[in-house]
């Protein structure tokens, strides 16, 4: 297990040697539980299949292609005819990546911290936990820090990669078939690219000085996505997310569709609350608070290399391991 951490089986536990006892954000003893003005919050469990696993991003796929058939022609000719190939192309991406991100960071913010709309705060998956504006404020440096300087630069190379695999910003727009074939291989990218990228990192050799730092949240908040360091930014957010695209010689609109998936994605699984219609964040949160399951986005490597994990699972190892010690006592 990595770091000096341990979970038992009823309640998964975070053991910290002294000298880091200050240093994780979430492990304070004196820390406010959700009020109990609140209501309890609901038991969490993943079910195979959620609504919320799909919807999301059905909505934002049919959004995208209902506004694509109705205003796509007007609109591309008009943005081909106003702004130059690298306004189009780095301008474009910074905005629907910052846009995307600081939506959802911000009303997120305001769940966390101004507890608003108090129902969803049965959603919170580890109620134990309450965000603080500490958590915020040094969230936010650390973010813009890993927007500017790891995200500005990666996305000229970006732009780079573009050219050189053909045209991104075609007269001809993208069709569903084109993102149905081409999310295959976005997928398939990410995965292999964060799983690998991410399990490297929790090498003991590499987690304290490069991972260590995005653990430092035990119960993470949506602006915690990414809240690492800069070289993990770039190995296991920027780069899975961004290759599929130029793999697949996507249009500059799919690409700027598949940013606003993977960041929401991101957020989402960080955000700390399961919530209805939203895909379920458990798998990640889990992985926060026990620091040795479910190291991928997707999920097929985990179920591949048996890295999967649960609160519900190690709940019924340990069952099974005390049945099995009390059958041999006996
Ligand atoms: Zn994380
Ligand atoms: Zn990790």
């Amino acid at each position: 297990m990595s770091d000096s951490v341990s979970a038992s089986a009823s309640a998964p536990v975070v053991t910290l040697r002294a000298s880091e006892e200050v240093k994780y954000k979430n492990n304070d003893p004196e820390q406010t539980p959700v009020p109990d003005e609140f209501g309890p919050t609901i038991q969490h469990i993943k079910a195979p299949f959620e609504i919320g696993d799909v919807f999301l991003y059905t909505v934002f796929i049919g959004l995208f292609f209902g506004g694509l058939h109705l205003y796509g022609e007007e609109f591309w000719s008009h943005i081909l005819a106003t702004y130059s190939r690298p306004e189009i192309i780095l301008g474009g991406s910074l905005i629907v990546s910052q846009v995307g991100f600081w939506f959802w960071v911000s009303l997120l913010a305001v769940l966390d911290l101004c507890h608003f709309p108090k129902s969803f705060w049965r959603y919170k998956i580890q109620p134990q936990k309450v965000p603080t504006w500490d958590w915020y404020t040094d969230a936010f440096w650390v973010a813009l820090q890993n927007q500017f300087l790891v995200g500005a630069p990666a996305g000229l190379l970006l732009y780079k990669a573009l050219e050189w695999r053909g045209n991104p910003i075609g007269m001809e727009l993208p069709t569903i078939w084109d993102l149905a074939r081409e999310s295959i291989g976005f997928l398939i990218i990410e995965e292999l690219g964060f799983y690998y990228g991410h399990r490297l990192l929790h090498h003991p050799r590499l987690y304290k000085r490069f991972h260590k730092k995005h653990h430092l949240f035990t119960a993470p908040i949506g602006i915690a996505a990414i809240y690492c360091h800069p070289l993990e930014h770039l190995m296991c957010n920027i780069t899975p997310l961004l290759l599929g695209p130029v793999v697949m010689k996507s249009h500059i609109l799919t690409l700027w569709l598949w940013i606003t998936i993977g960041q929401t994605n991101a957020i989402n699984s960080h955000c700390g609350f399961h919530l209805p219609l939203f895909p379920s964040p458990l798998a990640h949160d889990y992985h926060h608070e026990v620091f040795n399951k479910n190291f991928g986005t997707v999920g097929f490597l985990d179920w591949f290399h048996d890295t999967y994990g649960s609160r519900e699972l190690t709940n019924e190892k340990k069952m099974q391991r005390d049945a099995i010690a009390k059958a041999k006592k006996n």
